[in-house]
C-alpha cells in the first residue's frame, strides 16, 4: 500500500479530528501518501479529495467535530454511487480507504470492499459506543462528560424547586451513555433501550424516593428507551400518577456531540489512527481496529457489524444500589 485515503462519515463525534491527524501523521511517518476525502461518501462520489501532509493537520487534536466534514450520502447506498466513488479513488491512485464512523459507515465500506475488491479499514467513531468488537468508540468518553456536566447543572435547579427532571440523552440502541452518565450524575432512575423496566416500576421507585425523604429527582432516559412513550408523554404520565412533583423535561440533543475531545478520546483516536495505517501496511483489509483491554485489536468488519452483546448487569445493580 502506498496511497491511503481517509474520510469521516455519519454522525460526527469529538475525537474524529484526532483520528484523522493520527492517520495522516502515521502515513507521513511510514512514507505513505495520504489523501483526505471531504464530506464522507458524498465527497468521495463528487471527487472532493485532497492530499494531506503532517502539517495539514496541525492544531486540530483539540477540536471537536471533523475538519474533513461528515455527511450522510444517499447516493452511496446505490451501486452507481459506489462505482463513482471507486472511479475517483482510482483516479487518484488511492489503494486503500480508512473510514471513521459508525455501523452505517462500515456497512458502506464493506460494500465498496466486496464489489470492487478495494481494501478498507474502519475506525469506530460515534458517541453512542454501540459498535461490536471494541470496548470504546471515539467520542463516547467526551459525550459522557458533557452529559454529566449538563445533568449537574440541571440538578441545581431541580433541587432548588423540588422538581423531577426527565433528561433525554442520546442512545437509540445502546444505553451506555444513559447508564454511565446516570450513575456519574447520581440519577434516581435510568431508562435504557436494552431493558424494559416498565413504567409502573418507575412510578414505584419514584414513590419510594419521596417516602425516603428525597425532594427532587433526576431520571435519565435514553432516546431508545422501551417505555413505549416519548419523553414528554412519559412526563405527563408520571405527573398524572404521582402527586406532589412538578415535572420538567429536558432533551440534551446535539450538545452531546460537540466540544473539545477528552484526553481519553484523543489518545484513543491517536492509537486507532496509527493502528489502522499499520493494519493496511500488514496487508489487512475489511477489518475494524478497536480497543480491547487497552490494546489495539483488529476484528473483521462483519464482526464489528454484529449486534453487540450488552453486559450491563453490574452497572444496573450499581445504579439501583446507589440511588436507594
Ligand atoms: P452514527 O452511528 O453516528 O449514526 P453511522 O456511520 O452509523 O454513524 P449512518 O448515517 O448510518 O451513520 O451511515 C453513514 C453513511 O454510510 C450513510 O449516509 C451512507 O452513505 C452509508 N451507508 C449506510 N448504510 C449503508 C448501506 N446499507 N449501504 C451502503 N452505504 C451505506
Amino acid at each position: 500500500v502506498k496511497n491511503i485515503a481517509v474520510l469521516t462519515s455519519g454522525g460526527d463525534a469529538p475525537g474524529m479530528n484526532a483520528a484523522i491527524r493520527s492517520v495522516v501523521r502515521a502515513c507521513s511517518y511510514y512514507n505513505l501518501n495520504c489523501f483526505g476525502v471531504y464530506k464522507g461518501y458524498e465527497g468521495l462520489i463528487n471527487g472532493e479529495i485532497e492530499p494531506l501532509n503532517a502539517r495539514s493537520v496541525r492544531n486540530i487534536i483539540n477540536r471537536g467535530g471533523t475538519f474533513l466534514k461528515s455527511a450522510r450520502s444517499k447516493a452511496f447506498r446505490t451501486v452507481e454511487g459506489r462505482q463513482k466513488a471507486h472511479d475517483n479513488l482510482k483516479k487518484h491512485n488511492i489503494d486503500a480507504l480508512i473510514v471513521i464512523g459508525g455501523d452505517g459507515s462500515f456497512t458502506g465500506a464493506l460494500k465498496l470492499s466486496k464489489e470492487f475488491d478495494f481494501p478498507v479499514v474502519g475506525i469506530p467513531g460515534t458517541i453512542d459506543n454501540d459498535i461490536n468488537g471494541t470496548d470504546y468508540t471515539i467520542g463516547y468518553d467526551t459525550a459522557l462528560n458533557t452529559v454529566v456536566e449538563a445533568i449537574d447543572k440541571i440538578r441545581d435547579t431541580a433541587s432548588s424547586h423540588n422538581r423531577l427532571f426527565l433528561i433525554e440523552v442520546m442512545g437509540r440502541d445502546a444505553g451506555d451513555i444513559a447508564l454511565n452518565a446516570g450513575i456519574g450524575a447520581g440519577a434516581e432512575e435510568i431508562l435504557i433501550p436494552e431493558e424494559d423496566l416498565g413504567v409502573e416500576r418507575l412510578l414505584d421507585s419514584l414513590k419510594r424516593s419521596k417516602v425516603s425523604g428525597k425532594t427532587s429527582s433526576i431520571v435519565v432516559v435514553a432516546e431508545g428507551d422501551k417505555s413505549g412513550k416519548n419523553i414528554f408523554e412519559l412526563g405527563e404520565y408520571i405527573e398524572e400518577h404521582l402527586q406532589g412533583y412538578e415535572i420538567r423535561v429536558s432533551v440534551l440533543g446535539h450538545i452531546q456531540r460537540g466540544g473539545a475531545p477528552s484526553c481519553y478520546d484523543r489518545v484513543l483516536a491517536s492509537k486507532l489512527g496509527v493502528g489502522a495505517v499499520e493494519a493496511l501496511m500488514d496487508g489487512k483489509r475489511e477489518i475494524m481496529v478497536g480497543i480491547v483491554h487497552k490494546t489495539v485489536t483488529q476484528v473483521p468488519l462483519t464482526t464489528a457489524l454484529e449486534k453487540r452483546i450488552h453486559k450491563h448487569d453490574q452497572l444496573i445493580k450499581v445504579a439501583d444500589i446507589t440511588s436507594v
